[in-house]
């Protein structure tokens, strides 16, 4: 008797430490950002390290600038941030996007306000610099919230967006990430798409996620960053989300959309509904990634299924934090 009640005690421990499970929410948070769920651990180099965490910083210092300016808004906080990700090689969005199975680059990305619910996307870009600043466009110049392929450049051109040559987006790293994938050497993938959540003066909440999709991904194929509800969502009544990890899961699961009705419908905390999803319901499916989860009132949760989520804060008066794996 006294050494089943040591067990189910021992027991508890080891699962309320469980790696990735998201603790107590975090308290006076602004601006968050993901990098992805990354590459297995052993392979990070000390200055690989080194790089991902200066870059995640640089994005929070961004979007954390940015929600200083006047009359700025969590929109804008959001944006800021992603688009320095994007503009790094290290993280699988804009610039170091991953490889499609016949070398291409296709990039998604999508936004989203709380109080409107206003949102827009863009989904298997080729040319646009910056995909999260087409998704905002989508929202903010059009009647439309999801716009494909050739019709979401024509866009981002007309609205004056910056557009590249698609060779902007080949980088030596992932073109041998695909050639692995291809000789099938790689089981593992790791995810590293971007995301921010903010909550700006006014208490209204934004979330914005932006990829490259998955190495070695069929031409076409659309993941869940740009779908609004899987990848991104945000509802002043609930929270905001950005998810990374294998996508078809998290449409499946309409895992964004899911934490947020566990928090709107349920009253969890934010830690209690993503942990409730990523945890209890996509892991035990297969579903592999993770989300940053912020409420109105600067509460943050980050819970992760996978070795590590690349993530970081920064608290109102400009404290910031950034880890990579359970560190
Ligand atoms: N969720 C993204 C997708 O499936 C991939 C990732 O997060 O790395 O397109």
């Amino acid at each position: 008797m006294q050494m089943s009640i040591l067990m189910l005690v021992a027991g508890m421990a080891v699962s309320a430490g469980e790696p990735g499970r998201a603790g107590d929410p975090i308290e006076q948070v602004v601006l968050a950002v993901h990098g992805g769920t990354g590459m297995e651990k052993a392979l990070v180099t000390p200055e690989l390290d080194k790089a991902l965490r200066a870059d995640l910083t640089k994005a929070l210092q961004a979007g954390y600038a940015a929600l200083q300016a006047k009359e700025a808004t969590s929109l804008d906080g959001v944006v800021a941030s992603i688009r320095v990700l994007e503009d790094s090689p290290l993280f699988n969005a804009g610039r170091g996007a991953v490889f499609t199975r016949d070398g291409k680059n296709e990039l998604d990305a999508s936004i989203m306000e709380g109080a409107t619910k206003r949102a827009g996307a863009v989904a298997g870009v080729t040319n646009v610099k910056n995909p999260i600043s087409a998704a905002r466009a989508v929202m903010d110049q059009s009647p439309h919230v999801l716009l494909i392929g050739r019709g979401a450049e024509v866009f981002a051109a007309e609205k004056g967006l910056e557009i590249v040559d698609p060779k902007y987006f080949w980088t030596e790293r992932r073109w041998q990430d695909l050639q692995k994938a291809l000789a099938e050497e790689t089981k593992k993938e790791g995810h590293g798409t971007v995301g921010a959540v903010a909550v700006d003066a006014n208490g209204v909440l934004a979330a914005g996620t932006s990829t490259g999709g998955m190495t070695k991904k069929r031409s076409g194929r659309v993941g869940d960053s740009p779908i609004i509800g899987a990848g991104t969502y945000a509802d002043n009544g609930g929270c905001a989300i950005s998810a990374t990890g294998h996508g078809e899961y998290f449409i499946r699961f309409s895992v964004a959309h899911d934490i947020n009705a566990l928090v709107a419908y349920k009253g969890l905390s934010v830690s209690g509904a993503a942990n409730e999803v990523i945890h209890d319901k996509l892991k035990p499916a297969g579903g592999e990634g993770g989300v940053i989860v912020l409420d109105k009132q600067g509460r943050l949760a980050l819970s992760y299924n996978s070795e590590g989520l690349y993530r970081g804060y920064v608290t109102k008066d400009g404290k910031i934090v950034v880890h990579l794996y359970d560190d």
